[in-house]
């Protein structure tokens, strides 16, 4: 009961600074004291079961236009769609911090990057930059970690393993104080969001050594990756696409797979080969 308690205790919201490394220690020391489940499906014994592993890894990335997409939204792919096991993998690494998760999720996210980017897309003088949207600072104190951030890292590290050249580019900054998104629809979010972002000048000169793609866990109404598009071309930065973890569904019209000619969505060619 003490520990099953432990499981939902958060990092102090206020005041105290807490590290990663903290985080990662209390995850780590958890996980000896406490039987864990598949975040996934609830099966005993794992963190990430390899069927809820196999689901995450196996997903197709493909073409996730939101409906009524807001103006300057690049093209955003996504590796999955935002349910089932890829939702709670997503849960349990964002908001339980659960940071182990960031390599499948990682890898997930690599694969959407590839569907993105045509192929040649990338060389050694010219890199894919990978820019995750910003969270909060309040945020990021509150969860004692930047899942985003941890998750392009991670996806980073993927790519170049695939012999993809890639780097972390964490320029964008918050300018002003949002409003949670979460119960706001799509017009909101655009006026909410609008102007709330921005590369400071002094790192400005980063957005030229390389071609960028700008990376988030989910893709929702569109307005969060627009808002940063836009700030990075305010900035000198020529966005290329976007490519998120998982693409929420739709509820108000037929997903690409469902297109009467049977065909994915995406760019043809484009699918990640393999
Ligand atoms: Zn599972």
């Amino acid at each position: 009961m003490l520990f099953s308690l432990l499981r939902e205790v958060r990092p102090p919201p206020t005041g105290v600074p807490v590290t990663s490394a903290s985080v990662r220690l209390f995850d780590a020391a958890l996980d000896l004291l406490v039987p864990v489940q598949c975040v996934g499906c609830g099966l005993q014994h794992a963190q990430l079961c390899a069927a809820c592993r196999e689901e995450l890894d196996r997903a197709l990335p493909r073409a996730a236009r939101p409906h009524a997409a807001p103006p300057g939204l690049p093209e955003v792919y996504a590796a999955t769609t935002y349910d089932g096991a890829a939702r709670q993998i997503l849960l349990a690494h964002k908001e339980r911090g659960a940071l182990r998760l960031a390599h499948p999720l990682g890898g997930a996210l690599a694969r959407a990057v590839r569907a993105a980017v045509p192929t040649g897309g990338a060389s050694r003088s010219a890199p894919l930059l990978l820019v995750p949207m910003p969270s909060a600072p309040a945020t990021v104190r509150a969860r004692g970690h930047d899942p985003t951030r941890r998750l392009t890292l991670a996806a980073t590290r993927a790519l170049r393993r695939a012999g993809v050249p890639a780097r972390l580019l964490a320029v964008l900054r918050q300018q002003r104080a949002v409003a949670d998104q979460s119960e706001l629809g799509a017009a909101e979010r655009l006026r909410n969001l609008s102007g709330a972002l921005t590369v400071p000048r002094h790192r400005r000169s980063l957005l030229g050594h390389g071609r960028i793609v700008l990376v988030d866990d989910l893709v929702t109404t569109g307005a969060t990756l627009a808002e940063g598009a836009r700030a990075l071309a305010e900035a000198g930065g020529d966005v290329l696409a976007a490519a998120v973890v998982a693409a929420t569904v739709r509820r108000d019209g037929p997903a690409p797979e469902d297109r009467p000619d049977g065909r994915r969505g995406g760019r043809p060619g484009a699918a990640y080969p393999g």
